[in-house]
Formats: C-alpha cells, structure tokens, sequence
C-alpha cells in the first residue's frame, strides 16, 4: 500500500510545510527547499530559485516565500500555490516523500546511493 500523507499542515512554523504520512512518519520541509524541488517543467529548466534574484542581489525586504494554499491533485498529488505566484508544480506523494528532509530518510537515501 502507498503511503499518503494523513495531514498536511501548510504552515507548520519555522516557513515550514509539515506532512504527517500514513506510516506514521513525519516529515517537515522548509518552503524554500519544497520551493527549488519544484517538478514543473518551467522550473526543471530553470535555473534555482535562489539564483533568480534580481540583478544578483539577494533578496532583501521581500515578503519571504509561503505557499498561498495547497490542493490536492486526485488521491496521489498535491499542487502547491506558491506566494510568487507560481502553481504548475505537482508534487506527487511518493515525490514528496522521496524529498522528506529528516536525518532518518537522509541517512536511508545515503545507504540507497552510496557515494
Ligand atoms: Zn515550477
Ligand atoms: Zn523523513
């Protein structure tokens, strides 16, 4: 059986997106990291989003980045609507927790694709 996510919290604090899994895995991803992972095609071809700064400045006095609100895409996506405006990113569940950010799933992808 796939794992899905049981709850989404959009803001989970820190400018953080939390997942709980049905496994009963947690999992929490900042916005900007969730952000650069975008699956789209525009933003696979793009270069990072940190890199798009404006004249190369950073980015200072902005509003930071949050999601506006998040859909779900049938019973296996969620589309994440972006606070600059961009939406066209699906993140699948099984994407999403391939991405999962914590040491557990860190170490697991390490031991996946060792070095
Ligand atoms: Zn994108
Ligand atoms: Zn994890």
């Amino acid at each position: 059986m796939p794992v899905i996510p049981k709850k989404i919290k959009l803001a989970a604090g820190n400018n953080t997106l939390a997942i709980r899994w049905s496994d009963g895995h947690e999992s929490a991803y900042p916005y900007r990291f969730l952000r650069g992972k975008c699956p789209c095609a525009t933003c696979g071809e793009a270069a990072p989003v940190q890199d798009q700064a404006v004249g190369g400045l950073p980015i200072l006095g902005q509003k930071p980045l949050h999601p506006e609100r998040a859909e779900l895409v049938g019973r296996y996506a969620l589309q994440i609507y972006w606070s600059d405006g961009h939406s066209s990113g699906i993140y699948t569940f099984q994407y999403l927790r391939t991405l999962c950010p914590c040491a557990e799933c860190t170490a697991a992808r390490e031991v996946e694709n060792p070095a």
